[in-house]
């Protein structure tokens, strides 16, 4: 994988793709874009936007068709999602590996891991769902529209 390519997307035709572009730029490999983590072929971060801080996500090599943002952006692949496969080209080392350091805490007794779980929901609430549990998910109470009821 190279990593001396010119930044600017060569894809598609788009009237705004310059715009866009310009506006990625910024974010590539940059501080707004934190807690850069890998975990089965997708990538996670934090990217810092105009309105807040989203989150966002993509599958690897899926151009951006398999991924997801927290931003209000109509735009969908929206800036975020490839300022985060750019991010990925430019410098993959930049991600934890998640998968990686789960496999060292196999070692770790169930009680200590039963009690790392319990902190890591405290931090991050939204985590409960990926446990199953109803009305935790990251979309859950922030515009009522999509609520299961
Ligand atoms: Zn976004």
């Amino acid at each position: 994988m190279s990593t001396s390519r010119p930044r600017t997307r060569q894809s598609g035709a788009k009237s705004r793709s310059s715009a866009i572009s310009d506006r990625v730029e910024a974010y590539i490999d940059s501080p707004l874009v934190s807690h850069r983590v890998r975990f089965d072929r997708q990538l996670f971060a934090r990217i810092q936007g105009n309105y807040g801080i989203y989150r966002t996500w993509v599958r690897i090599a899926s151009r951006g068709l398999d991924s997801g943002c927290t931003c209000p952006s109509d735009w969908q692949p929206c800036k975020h999602v490839s300022a985060l496969e750019l991010t990925w080209r430019e410098n993959p080392k930049s991600f934890f590996d998640v998968e990686g350091f789960v496999k060292t805490l196999a070692s770790r007794p169930k009680t200590e891991l039963i009690d790392i779980i319990g902190k890591l929901i405290t931090r991050a609430p939204e985590g409960l769902a990926t446990l199953g549990v109803k009305g935790f998910d990251a979309q859950d109470g922030e515009d009522g529209e999509d609520s299961e009821w």
